[in-house]
């Protein structure tokens, strides 16, 4: 049975979908004005593998996540680049599919926009209004916050404090200051669309109610996103789809995920503080990027330094070395034949242990952590008994639970590494290296100095590092 922690009643709470087998979840996703930080990187690869997750465990998902494609910054940033705002969002909705790749984040089954939704935003919006708990100035329209019985049930913040924050930004029009913009009037220079309030554009939470209830219909199981939406986006996604379509509880189960933090502050784009998916996609190895990025439980802010990037690339290599370890041994045998030892006994004892020890872990509100602990002790096994194990049965076993699990959490250990270069590439690029290395010494040894040099410069321009040392030369890349 799994366990989820639900933000809506801050308890670990049994999982059961609204349908048997079957689960329908949303997620936000991205503003598409920009790159994506690291941070953001976080809660998609976070929330696919909770999907993955309940793949594994039988369910259906039906997985849905947006591309929030106009709003105030999508606006600011498409001006400030002399583009349009259509212009902006093709460009980084392109880079977010780059990004969902390289981190292995399984295709949603629809990645809506909320511009290809406005006729069904300006139906809700109207839903709200003949409900009598929306109204309308200036082409403006306001959720009435005050009529919503129980407005603050997900951020649990008080009526008294919502008032007291929001006063500070009065805006004389609006009934109370809690009420937020489900409709804005259209302003000059903004992209806008006809509605029965005049032209305008939807509200920021307005597009996720929609979308979510368009697809996934209402009731829903899981809507999911970063910690920093439980107040406003959610609180008023929930009182927008109650007001709407009469249900007082539109999401069973909402799913926060903690920040990434840098120096323990939250990575944003507006504190500067921040690294693009990007760049650190481009630095090191991707299965070592998404394996940082779970290495924490997700509730929990994760700290983003080199030295854990550094640190998630050595447990990568572990993986595969663990992995070629066993084909290694599966292929010496199938050359051989084999009989059946002790040690095939352990690894299969192994081998129901990190399965049953990664379900309970996972089933425990997706502690990735606890599941890697029993990956990680599982390598450990297999680096102690695959050399004398004989049977190729288990040996198989072994690799096909390894990568199946690895698989769930999303980490792909097929290739040796990242370029795609495999194992026999690295031995082939060693010799050439070492050759070199051989016509060298003899250069030296004939006084040769030009050839010697050659060499070594040139290799120093391909960032090969040779250095002489008494026993000989020594190289090391880059
Ligand atoms: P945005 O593009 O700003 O709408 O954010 C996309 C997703 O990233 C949302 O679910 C945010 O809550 C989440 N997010 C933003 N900053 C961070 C962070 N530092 N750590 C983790 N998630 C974040
Ligand atoms: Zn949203």
């Amino acid at each position: 049975m799994i366990k989820v922690y639900n933000t809506l009643t801050r308890s670990k709470e049994e999982f059961e979908p609204l349908e048997p087998s079957h689960v329908r979840m949303y997620v936000c996703g991205p503003t598409v004005y920009d790159y994506p930080h690291i941070g953001n990187a976080r809660s998609f690869v976070v929330f696919d593998m909770i999907r993955r997750y309940l793949e594994y465990s039988g369910y259906r998902v039906t997985y849905i996540t947006n591309f929030t494609d106009v709003d105030d910054k999508m606006i600011t940033r498409a001006n400030e680049a002399g583009i349009t705002v259509q212009e902006l969002a093709a460009r980084f909705i392109a880079e977010y599919y780059r990004i969902a790749k390289e981190l292995n984040i399984k295709p949603a089954t629809v990645n809506p926009r909320a511009t290809e939704h406005i006729d069904d935003i300006i139906e809700m919006v109207e839903l709200i209004i003949k409900n009598g708990r929306g109204y309308v100035v200036d082409g403006d329209v306001y959720f009435d916050v005050s009529e919503h019985p129980n407005y603050g049930i997900l951020s649990r913040i008080s009526p008294d404090d919502l008032s007291a924050g929001a006063r500070v930004d009065v805006d004389e029009r609006k009934t109370d200051p809690r009420d937020f913009a489900l409709w804005k009037a259209e302003k000059p220079g903004e992209p806008s669309w006809e509605s029965p309030w005049g032209r305008g554009r939807p509200g920021w939470h307005a597009e996720c109610s929609v979308m979510g209830a368009y697809y996934l219909g209402l009731p829903f199981d899981i809507h999911g996103g970063g910690q920093d939406l439980i107040f406003p986006h959610h609180e008023n996604e929930i009182a927008q789809s109650s007001a709407a379509y009469n249900i007082e509880t539109p999401v069973k189960y909402w799913l926060h995920n903690g920040f990434l933090t840098i120096e323990s502050d939250k990575m944003s784009k507006s504190e500067g503080n921040f690294f693009t998916a990007r760049e650190v996609l481009d630095h090191f190895d991707h299965q070592a990027v998404r394996l940082f990025l779970i290495s924490g439980h997700y509730r929990q802010p994760l700290d983003y330094n080199t030295q854990a990037l550094e640190q998630a690339t050595q447990s990568v290599e572990r993986i595969r070395n663990a992995a070629d370890t066993l084909r290694g041994r599966i292929s010496i045998l199938e050359k051989r034949g084999s009989g059946k030892t002790e040690a095939d006994d352990k690894l299969s004892e192994a081998i129901d242990a990190v399965r049953a020890g990664f379900e309970r872990e996972m089933n425990d509100d997706f502690n990735s952590p606890g599941a890697l602990a029993e990956i990680f002790a599982f390598i450990r096994a297999i680096n102690t008994h695959t050399k004398d194990a004989e049977k190729t049965a288990v040996l198989r076993k072994a690799l096909a639970t390894l990568s199946e699990l690895l698989g769930v959490l999303g980490i792909d250990v097929s290739k040796s590494s990242e370029s795609g270069e495999s194992a026999d590439e690295s031995v082939r690029f060693e010799g050439v290296i070492e050759l070199l290395l051989e016509i060298r010494e003899s250069a030296r040894k004939n006084k040769d100095w030009a050839t010697s040099d050659r060499i070594r410069d040139r290799l120093k321009e391909l960032g090969v590092i040779v250095a002489d040392t008494k026993d000989g030369p020594t190289w090391k890349l880059e």
